[in-house]
């Protein structure tokens, strides 16, 4: 099953909202495959913002992502990483949709709430950077007949 990853950013962490979003990924039907705390150096951030190290505004994206621990977080299912970036909305939260997470949890371009893979192709290169192998859970809940059945 395809996988993504998401990012609980600063913001998240900061206004208490993480539980309300992780609950909305679980009601869609996302399986939990790996779930951590950790607090990002510049290092990581130079190697996940790379397209972006030459903006601006970078040193202050560098001090947002670093302003508290982050919570990183494997999804699992079919189409996960469109899926996932449809619940998250648009980049810049005013004008990300209401419904979406960024809609509904975000005014602003930077502090955005989550971070969450564009591609598959990006989602196994980042699930390697933030996850060790061993902390990634390959299993399915009894119930995801109900959800997936006729695919
Ligand atoms: N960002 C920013 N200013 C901008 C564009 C992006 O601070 O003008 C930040 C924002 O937190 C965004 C992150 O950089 O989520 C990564 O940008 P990207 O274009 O990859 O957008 P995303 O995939 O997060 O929607």
């Amino acid at each position: 099953m395809e996988k993504t990853l998401v990012i609980f950013k600063p913001s998240a962490m900061e206004r208490g909202c993480v539980g309300q979003i992780l609950a909305r990924f679980q009601q869609k039907g996302l399986i939990i495959s790996g779930i951590k705390m950790m607090w990002l150096d510049e290092a990581i951030l130079r190697e996940h913002y790379s397209h972006l190290v030459e903006k601006p505004f970078f040193p202050h994206l560098l001090k947002a992502m670093m302003a508290s621990p982050v919570i990183v977080v494997c999804l699992a299912g079919l189409d996960v990483v469109n899926v996932v970036r449809m619940m998250t909305g648009s980049t810049n939260g005013r004008e990300a949709q209401p419904g979406t997470i960024r809609g509904d949890f975000a005014m602003s371009n930077q502090e955005n709430i989550i971070h969450a893979s564009s591609t598959a192709e990006e989602a196994v290169v980042e699930i390697g950077r933030f996850f060790k192998p061993e902390e990634i859970y390959e299993w399915k809940p009894e119930y995801m007949d109900f959800i997936y059945s006729s695919l």
